[in-house]
C-alpha cells in the first residue's frame, strides 16, 4: 500500500530526498507507470458501469432484436474487461516492482551528506584505552590464544568464514545470553518482548490489523544473519569484522506513528547502556542522507574503538523506519477512538485503520563484540581479560589465558 497519490503530490519533495539519499530510483517512471494505471483504472470502471446500465436495460420489456443487440453489447464488453483487467493487473505489478527503489523520506534533522564525514556526532562514551605494551589486533590474538580457526574455515567455505573455538565458543553464547537478559528486562514489563530464533520479525503481524492497545509490540529476536558483501575491501575485512555468516540479537518495535521517535530514542538508549556496561568506548552517530538504508528514515550508528584496527568501527545501527515497511507488509492498527455517540455499533463504524511505525536496532552482532572485546581487554601477558557482566554467562570465566 504504497501511497502514489502522496508521492505525486509532494513530487518535488520525494526527488530532493532521493537526490540527498544518492538513490537511483526512478520517479518519473513510478510516476508515469501511476499515472497509467489510474487512467487505466477509469477505462475499467468506465466499462463496468457500461456493463451494468446493459444489464439493468436488459431487465426491462424488450423487442427481441434490441434484445439481441443488448447481449451482444454485454458480450463485448465483457470481452474487453477481461482484457483490459488483465493489463491493469501487469501494471499494478510493474508499478509495484518499479517502485520499490524509492526510499523512505527523512527525518529534517538528518545531516544531508555522503561521506562518514557528514554524520553528527550525538554522544562519546569513553576514550580509547592507552597501551603501555605492543598490542595485537584480534586475529593475532585469536591465533595466540587459540579461539579462531580462519584456515579451516578457508578450506572449508572460503574466505570471510570462521570457526570459533575454544572461550571464543563461550563469548559468544555469554554475549547473546547476557544481551537478551539485559533487553529482555529494561522496563519489566510483559509487553510482548519475545526471543526468536529465525522468523524475521517484521513478517510475523504481515497483513493484520492490531488493537491500539496492544501497541507498542517490543521484540528482540536471536538470528543468524548471511551477508554476500561483495566488493568490500581493505585491512577490515579481515579476520571477523566483515564476514558473510554471523549471529546477531536484534531489537524490533511496532508503534503508532506519534510514538515512533521516542522509541527510536530508547532503543538508542539500550544499546548505549548494554555498549556501557562492556565498558566499550564508543560514539554515537546521527548518520548522513546517503548513508541511510531505503526504509530509514533516520538511523543512528554506533561506532566503538578497535585498538589493533587503529580506528573506529560500527557495532550497532538503530533506524526508525516510519511506515515504509508497514505499508509494504501490511501492518495496520485500528485506533481507539471512542464510537460516534448515537451510531450503530458495526464495521461502518470503527475509526479507520492507520498505518503502524517500525523499528530496528542492533543488540548485539556477535563478530565485531568480539573484535572489541579481545583487542581492548588484552593485557601484556597475552591474555584477555572478560568484562564483569559476561563472566556468569561463561561459566565463571574471568581470564582467556594462553594454552599451555
Ligand atoms: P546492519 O543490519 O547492516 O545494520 O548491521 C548491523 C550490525 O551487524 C552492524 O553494526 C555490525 O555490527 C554487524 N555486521 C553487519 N555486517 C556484518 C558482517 N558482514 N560481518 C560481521 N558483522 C556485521
Amino acid at each position: 500500500a504504497i501511497d502514489f497519490k502522496w508521492i505525486r503530490d509532494n513530487k518535488e519533495a520525494v526527488e530532493t530526498n532521493i537526490k540527498n539519499r544518492n538513490s537511483n530510483a526512478n520517479l518519473e517512471a513510478v510516476l508515469e507507470l501511476y499515472e497509467d494505471m489510474v487512467n487505466l483504472q477509469k477505462e475499467v470502471e468506465g466499462i463496468r458501469e457500461e456493463r451494468n446500465n446493459v444489464a439493468k436495460k436488459m431487465k426491462g420489456k424488450l423487442e427481441p432484436s434490441e434484445r439481441e443487440r443488448l447481449v451482444e453489447e454485454g458480450k463485448n464488453l465483457k470481452e474487453s474487461l477481461v482484457t483490459l483487467e488483465e493489463d491493469l493487473v501487469k501494471l499494478q505489478d510493474e508499478l509495484q516492482q518499479v517502485a520499490r527503489s524509492i526510499p523512505n523520506m527523512t527525518h529534517p534533522d538528518v545531516p544531508v551528506g555522503g561521506e562518514d564525514s557528514s554524520a553528527i556526532r550525538k554522544k562519546v562514551v569513553g576514550c580509547p584505552r592507552e597501551f603501555s605494551f605492543p598490542i595485537k589486533d584480534h586475529l593475532q590474538l585469536g591465533k595466540d590464544l587459540d579461539l579462531m580457526d580462519f584456515d579451516s574455515a578457508a578450506e572449508v567455505s572460503g574466505s570471510k568464514f570462521f570457526y570459533l573455538k575454544n572461550e571464543a565458543v563461550l563469548l559468544e553464547m555469554a554475549l547473546l545470553n547476557w544481551t537478551l537478559s539485559e533487553v529482555y528486562s529494561i522496563d519489566g514489563t510483559d509487553q510482548c518482548l519475545i526471543g526468536t530464533a529465525e522468523i524475521p520479525v517484521g513478517g510475523i503481524h504481515m497483513d493484520s490489523i492490531l488493537l491500539e492497545s496492544a501497541l507498542p509490540l517490543k521484540y528482540v529476536a536471536f538470528s543468524h544473519c548471511f551477508r554476500t558483501e561483495a566488493g568490500a575491501a581493505g585491512a577490515a575485512t579481515k579476520g571477523l569484522y566483515r564476514v558473510h555468516q554471523f549471529s546477531k540479537a536484534e531489537m524490533f518495535v511496532l508503534c503508532r506513528p506519534e510514538d515512533s521517535e521516542s522509541f527510536h530514542n530508547e532503543l538508542i538508549q539500550i544499546e548505549e547502556d548494554l555498549f556501557t556496561s562492556l565498558g566499550l568506548h564508543f560514539k554515537t552517530l546521527d548518520m548522513a542522507t546517503s548513508d541511510l538504508g531505503a526504509p530509514a528514515y533516520r538511523k543512528f550508528d554506533i561506532e566503538a574503538w578497535m585498538p589493533g584496527l587503529g580506528r573506529y568501527g560500527e557495532i550497532s545501527s538503530a533506524s526508525n523506519c516510519t511506515d515504509y515497511q508497514s505499508r509494504r507488509l501490511g501492518i495496520r492498527f485500528r485506533p481507539s477512538e471512542p464510537l460516534q455517540t448515537g451510531s450503530k455499533k458495526g464495521k461502518a463504524n470503527l475509526p479507520a485503520t492507520k498505518f503502524v511505525h517500525t523499528l530496528n536496532a542492533t543488540a548485539c552482532a556477535v563478530p565485531r563484540m568480539m573484535v572489541c572485546l579481545l583487542e581492548n581487554y588484552q593485557q601484556e601477558d597475552g591474555s584477555v581479560v572478560i568484562p564483569e557482566p559476561l563472566r556468569p554467562f561463561m561459566g565463571g570465566v574471568e581470564v582467556i589465558k594462553p594454552k599451555l
